[in-house]
């Protein structure tokens, strides 16, 4: 039984490790900061032995006594987008970076690996935990259910978290986020399977509002202009948007941004921000929801600020493909005498393999001329997008696989 499985290895409790990850252009390091818990675990009620490497690390908990893996994910954050944007040889940067999972009964190791590039992953962190280590409780802020899963099974847990909000607009904060569980629990696919989401908010105390307000600083980081790109909107403090989540028990995180500002951004299995009062808000949450909850990549082209290496192999995102290993993608789900690749020009074919995407305007293919993660103002996703994030809906339920 799941359940059986799940209290063998693990305490209902969360366990974070706070680490920096010291990055060069082309490398990483991890160095251990802190341990951190708080009471309840949000994520799989079982263990988790794989995760798709949708993303640019991944964290694995092992039992350190006969080596199996009890909890892995895959996850994305700034420091690889830093990477992306192309710094000076000898120049280093350090990001505070976090990882979560159920707290182990008995001495376990958490390793975190970085993708170096295909199949080759390298360790940047190694840490044995055992229950007697020095672990700080996370302060605990008020929290309150705003949607509870119906179903059986595990719920996603999502918390929702203010930023830029005064001391006395907290009645919009709480009026915002039911706006925000109305937009994704009414949009395919959400839709169909909302009655497995769990949506809790987080209140910060009145003092540190106060303070906020006098100071004009937020409280969790967020800053417009990251990497100096325009409208990207981030935050570097991973410990004090953990802090706050771990008021509650969570597997993913939304930070609603108090201001009428164009801006959002998403990390796979990290966090997801917006601007909340844009005209576009909804439309954005659901593009950068794409890329946190279930690793959907952009599907669109730019001028490139980002550097995407030419490859021999795949492309880790799964709605991406340079069709170096089409089979391990979508190839299955094509419309039966699709061309690949699919002219510009065939309108008639739902899903193919269309040359655009990634920021890239040649050599790497989408599913489908339109899609929620190529126009942010696209009122769908594609048929492949919408099929991942069914699956990763179904993965984050089941009671075991
Ligand atoms: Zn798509």
């Amino acid at each position: 039984m799941a359940q059986d499985d799940f209290n063998q290895w693990f305490y209902d409790k969360t366990l974070r490790i706070d680490y920096n990850a010291v990055c060069s252009k082309d490398s990483a390091e991890g160095v251990f900061v802190s341990l951190t818990t708080s009471d309840g675990w949000g994520g799989e009620r079982h263990t988790v032995k794989q995760c798709h490497h949708y993303g640019r690390y991944y964290m694995e908990l092992a039992d350190a006594a006969s080596g199996k893996v009890l909890y892995t994910y895959s996850y994305s954050t700034l420091s690889h987008e830093w990477q992306s944007t192309g710094p000076e040889n000898g120049e280093t940067k350090s990001f505070p970076e976090s990882v979560i999972m159920p707290m182990p009964k008995n001495q376990a190791v958490v390793n975190i690996y970085r993708h170096d590039s295909c199949d080759v992953f390298s360790k940047i962190l190694s840490k044995r935990i055992n229950i007697r280590l020095e672990m700080r409780n996370a302060p605990q802020k008020y929290s309150e259910t705003i949607l509870s899963a119906t179903s059986e099974g595990n719920p996603i847990n999502i918390t929702i978290l203010p930023e830029w909000y005064g001391d006395d607009e907290m009645d919009k904060f709480l009026n915002d986020a039911k706006k925000l569980t109305q937009w994704l629990t009414t949009t395919e696919p959400y839709s169909k399977y909302s009655n497995r989401f769990t949506i809790n908010v987080v209140m910060p105390n009145k003092e540190a509002m106060m303070t906020r307000a006098l100071n004009f600083k937020s409280s969790l980081g967020f800053k417009f202009n990251t990497f100096n790109i325009e409208r990207y909107i981030a935050s570097l403090n991973s410990k004090a948007i953990y802090d706050m989540a771990q008021s509650t028990a969570f597997k993913h995180v939304i930070i609603l941004i108090n201001t009428d500002q164009y801006g959002g951004s998403g990390f796979y299995n990290y966090y997801t921000c917006l601007c909340i009062d844009n005209e576009y808000s909804k439309e954005l949450f659901l593009h950068e929801f794409g890329h946190a909850f279930a690793g959907l990549g952009d599907e669109y082209e730019k001028d490139v600020t980002f550097n995407i290496q030419q490859s021999s192999c795949e492309l880790l995102t799964p709605n991406l493909t340079n069709l170096k290993d089409f089979k391990s993608k979508w190839a299955d789900d094509i419309d039966p005498n699709a061309p690949i690749p699919t002219p510009k020009n065939r309108t008639d074919i739902e899903v193919g393999a269309f040359e655009g995407g990634g920021y890239c305007s040649k050599g790497v293919y989408r599913p489908s001329a339109n899609c929620r993660m190529r126009y942010k103002d696209y009122d769908q996703y594609c048929k492949i997008c919408t099929k991942i994030i069914e699956e990763t809906i179904i993965e984050q339920t089941v009671r075991q696989k």
